[in-house]
């Protein structure tokens, strides 16, 4: 958990690299549906382009068919999922389903100046998806993706714009997830401004912790 430019990707990319997990990024599955332009894609990017969610019912079906997979079965890494109570309530009876109850939650606190800061310089591969930030986390090669040479892109949903409509959607619907998960007792809140690797450690140690 954690609002848009909190590093969710950045670090569900390094968990699942050191896990061997299956990454379930629900923003991930709708860019790949609007790139092959599916059914779904045409549907999600009337949402998200313009930085509102993808509506309950549709987001849930895609988590549904995903935790359905054998893959799943040892456990996942779920990144921008679930965004609003009813999903939360959703994911509890999908994991019911699959007996893999959610183990812990882990929400990355982080001030608003820094996501504009984040947001803003974010570029991402289009061919693997790596992150990278024009002056943090800068490639080889300007524009190249270090991975796999794939072409840096920024998102279109990473403007200004978009972005101040996404945290607010943040503040409205996602932010009263952390109290249901807190009252569960499954909420690890963690400082996002300690640095990608130390809040990888930091988050490796809960995942230990609550195996
Ligand atoms: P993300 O890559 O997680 O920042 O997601 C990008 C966009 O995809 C969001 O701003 C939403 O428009 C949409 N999206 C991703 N996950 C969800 C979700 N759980 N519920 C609704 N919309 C979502």
């Amino acid at each position: 958990m954690g609002p848009p430019g909190a590093g969710k990707g950045t670090q569900a990319k390094l968990i699942i690299a050191e896990h061997n997990l299956p990454h379930i990024s629900t923003g991930d599955m709708f860019r790949e549906a609007i790139k092959n332009q599916t059914p779904l894609g045409v549907i999600a990017a009337k949402f998200i382009n313009d930085g509102h969610l993808v509506p309950d019912d549709v987001t849930i079906g895609l988590v549904r068919e995903r935790l359905s997979q054998d893959d799943c079965a040892k456990g996942f890494i779920l990144d921008g999922f679930p965004r609003t109570i009813p999903q939360a309530e959703a994911l509890d009876t999908l994991t019911k389903e699959i007996g893999r109850p959610i183990s812990s939650v882990i929400n990355i606190d982080t001030p608003r100046e820094m996501l504009f800061e984040r947001i803003g310089g974010r570029r991402v591969c289009k061919v693997c998806g790596a992150p990278y930030h024009i002056v943090t986390r800068k490639p080889k090669v300007e524009g190249v993706c270090d991975k796999c040479g794939g072409e840096l892109i920024q998102r279109k949903d990473d403007n200004e714009e978009a972005l101040a409509t996404r945290l607010d959607i943040y503040i409205k619907d996602t932010a009263p997830i952390l109290d249901y998960y807190e009252k569960k007792g499954l909420l690890h809140t963690l400082d996002g401004t300690i640095g990608a690797d130390n809040l990888m450690k930091e988050i490796d140690k809960i995942l230990e912790a609550t195996k």
